[in-house]
């Protein structure tokens, strides 16, 4: 019986352990919140990252470790693999927890990133917007998730209003100045890795942001083979230079069929979590093939697929369920303003009418505004 470990236990512990079921897995996630909600499926054992006895018993409780939560401490990581496997490896961690780190790593392999600057104080900044230009995106190296730890200059008259938002963090997590980019769309990448360095990519995924937070995602994205070639060699350049195990995604900016990254996360990710339905092979089922050494599945799509986000409180399941391809993952978190708390798939064989499910998803939820890019995108000529 092998028992996978989990740190962080959020709704991607949980969809892991779900998915690892039929494999005869076991899971332990370990997590500082006695109701995280993975620990409805799996065994949960509340602990702080850094605290080495909690650490050490979940090391004696595990035969491989990975990760739902991509801000565990890289010493923690660190010391859990001087006991056991952990996938993805703490270097790899620890570079797509750094924004200077990861985009700097993104400029060697050729993978062209916004113009970027770091720094941590007041005169930097100024330093900083005069070689980045504004507009411009200050955010903070580390830490940072759904769009918090960000603020977004339109001139340099901002450069006040943006130290007063981060600057008494500068110190503790360092900032990085980015130029904001006008995109036409965002996409991202959501690539597997396995033990024996075979790679695959699921099909590009497109998505939609409402401040700071996806909103939906779209699979496969509208993008030339070209664009959706080049934006997988750039996913597999990072996984090999980084000797990555394990699913991860590679966000990107499209601007006038050029990409530029923005990040990286060493995780499963949320813009893949269409793949449940939507492909022969989940990300989920992949990831936990890939740390445990096992032979990875077929990462092709089955028709089209929309991933709707449910932020803050669940929306009623009738209208979902009443579609054919419709699926409703309930995460089983208190509503909370801002957090995401379930996602709902809807899966179609072609586009039309997985346009026209939308549109009548969106009508019975009020989602209007949430469906519209989505189907804009699929009935565009
Ligand atoms: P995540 O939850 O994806 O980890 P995060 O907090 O790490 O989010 P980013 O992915 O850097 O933050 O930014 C969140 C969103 O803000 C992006 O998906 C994009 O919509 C917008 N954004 C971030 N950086 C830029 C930029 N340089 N130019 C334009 N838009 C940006
Ligand atoms: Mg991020
Ligand atoms: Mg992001």
């Amino acid at each position: 019986m092998t028992t996978v470990g989990i740190l962080g236990g959020g709704q991607l512990a949980r969809m892991l352990a779900l998915s690892g079921a039929p494999l005869g897995l076991r899971f332990l996630v370990m997590d500082t919140e006695p109701d995280a909600c993975a620990g409805q499926f799996a065994p949960l054992l509340v602990g702080d990252y850094r605290d080495e006895a909690a650490l050490a018993e979940f090391a004696g409780r595990i035969d491989v470790a990975t990760f739902d939560f991509e801000n565990v401490p890289a010493a923690s990581a660190e010391w859990l693999a001087a006991r056991v496997p952990v996938f993805p490896n703490p270097r790899a961690l620890a570079i797509a927890q750094d924004r200077l780190a990861e985009k700097t790593l993104f400029r060697e392999l050729g993978i062209p990133v916004p113009e970027f600057a770091a720094l941590s104080t007041r005169a930097e900044l100024d330093a900083a917007l005069a070689t980045v230009g504004a507009p411009a995106i200050l955010k903070t190296r580390r830490l940072g998730y759904d769009g918090k730890g960000q603020f977004r200059l339109r001139s340099l008259a901002d450069a006040d209003a943006a130290w007063d938002a981060l600057g008494a963090q500068a110190d503790k997590v360092g900032l990085i100045l980015e130029a904001f980019v006008p995109f036409d769309r965002e996409l991202s990448v959501v690539a597997v890795r396995g033990r024996d360095g075979e790679f695959r990519a699921w099909p590009i995924t497109e998505n939609w942001h409402v401040d700071g937070v996806l909103s939906a995602s779209l699979a496969p994205a509208r993008v030339s083979d070209a664009l959706a070639d080049a934006a997988i060699a750039h996913a597999r350049a990072l996984a090999e230079r980084t000797d990555y195990v394990g699913v991860f995604a590679l966000e990107l900016f499209c601007k006038d069929d050029r990409l530029l990254a923005n990040e990286m996360a060493p995780r499963v990710h949320n813009s893949g979590h269409w793949t449940i339905e939507g492909a022969e092979t989940s990300q989920f089922q992949n990831h936990l093939r890939a740390v445990l050494g096992l032979p990875l599945g077929a990462t092709r799509m089955l028709g089209h697929a929309c991933m709707l986000n449910w932020i803050g409180a669940m929306p009623d399941a009738g209208a979902l369920l009443g579609e054919a391809g419709g699926h409703w993952h309930d995460y089983g978190k208190q509503p909370r303003a801002g957090r995401k708390v379930g996602h709902a798939t809807l899966r179609a064989d072609d586009a039309a009418e997985l346009a026209a499910a939308l549109t009548r998803v969106g009508a019975t939820l009020a989602r209007e505004a949430q469906v519209a890019p989505v189907v804009g995108r699929l009935t565009q000529p």
